[in-house]
């Protein structure tokens, strides 16, 4: 960690600086060019756009040129099932890959790798996986995700479909590339090895541009498919990266089920939110009577962070916010309460939602219309 922070797939440590990433890990900043060709195609922007959370790119522009010419893409994204519920920055890429179907019409491929944690052992069985793979389905599924264009798929169950594919895409990847991509050592399963294949396939399902939303951290698992797909005639994974949701202890921290204390659970109870969420990191100051005359530092202040990745829609109010806090009008105790009653509120409408999605749950996973064809895929 020379440079004072590390961002892999697996671990992101220390004060991140993004534009030192974007040199890294070689991809182009998402700059207000792009931004605004987004906008005036998807007629408006979502605020993470707006407001840079997503900053870097991979071929974005040729996504678009593909839209525009009419050749169209598909979105792809997925999720790997632990033994503990989502918490609420596992949803920000859903919710961008939801507004993006929404606005472009186009299909979504969800995969729930649903041994990933198992061959990583990262826990003990299969079975421990279990009770959370239908929860993490229908977390996901509740954020509206078009049910005729979207297949949800968990690998234990669709692998007799993909696995043709896998082989291919498998034989052409060297141990020795794996190795220095993921970091593979010799206590490493050999299903764990082969896992990156199956994370390929979806990529694969059209003959169209896929495009990933997602972390800048799961970067690197998608540069193995940039490597293989023209062998395998299929176009190269676009991407549109975020950055990092900050954990509840800090700016230099990543939210983590199995550290409870720096995220929201999406099944947290209400004085469970109350209780972590006041006991957030803030960029308050010591007494009320100095921050009355100081004000507050909002630019490392882990609560302003989550309004303004999740929970203020409106740019105004943020920036209102945002002043209120500086000029000192604004207390850390009435600032942190009212995330509460949001975060509660969004929760609440959530778990509505889950219900809802229960019923539909058949579709994205077996009988709608993306889903049915699905089931008789082959990779040609
Ligand atoms: Fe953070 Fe709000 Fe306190 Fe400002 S007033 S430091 S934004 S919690």
């Amino acid at each position: 960690m020379e440079s004072g922070y590390s961002v892999t797939p697996w671990e992101a440590r220390g004060k991140i600086d993004y534009d030192k990433l974007i040199e890294e890990f070689g991809v182009e900043k998402l700059g207000p060019e792009l931004v605004e060709r987004i906008g005036r195609l998807a007629g408006g922007l979502h605020w993470l756009l707006r407001r840079g959370f997503f900053f870097a790119h991979r071929d974005l522009g040729l996504v678009l040129d593909d839209y525009e010419a009419g050749r169209g893409f598909f979105l792809y994204t997925g999720r790997a099932p632990s033994n503990s519920p989502m918490h609420i920055a596992h949803i920000v890429p859903f919710v961008a890959t939801r507004w993006l179907q929404e606005k472009f019409n186009v299909n979504v491929y969800i995969e729930i790798p649903d041994e990933e944690k198992f061959l990583a052992k990262k826990v003990e069985s299969l079975d421990e996986v279990e009770p959370y793979v239908r929860q993490d389905i229908l977390n996901i599924a509740a954020l509206g995700f078009d049910p005729d264009r979207t297949f949800i798929f968990r690998d234990t169950e669709y692998i007799s479909r993909m696995y043709r594919a896998a082989v291919r895409v498998a034989r052409l990847i060297n141990f020795s590339t794996a190795k220095a991509v993921f970091g593979f050592d010799g206590e490493t399963s050999i299903g764990l090895i082969f896992y990156p294949a199956l994370q390929i396939v979806p990529t694969l399902f059209e003959n169209k541009r896929p495009l990933i939303p997602c972390g800048i951290d799961q970067d690197p698992y998608f540069r193995l498919q940039r490597d293989i797909a023209p062998r395998l005639g299929r176009y190269k994974t676009a991407e549109m990266l975020s950055k990092l949701v900050w954990g509840l202890t800090g700016p230099e921290t990543k939210m983590s089920a199995s550290q409870p204390e720096t995220a929201i659970l999406l099944n947290d109870p209400p004085d469970v939110v109350k209780k972590k969420i006041m006991n957030a990191y803030t960029g308050g100051r010591a007494t009320i009577e100095e921050q009355r005359k100081l004000g507050g530092v909002p630019e490392v202040c882990t609560v302003f962070h989550w309004y303004s990745v999740l929970f203020e829609e409106d740019d105004k109010k943020l920036e209102e916010r945002y002043w209120a806090c500086k000029t000192g009008k604004l207390t850390c105790g009435e600032c942190k309460l009212e995330l509460v009653q949001r975060i509660n509120r969004f929760l609440e409408q959530h778990r509505a939602n889950v219900k809802r999605a229960e019923e539909k749950l058949h579709l994205y996973m077996y009988d709608g219309k993306l889903a049915q064809e699905m089931w008789n895929w082959e990779f040609r």
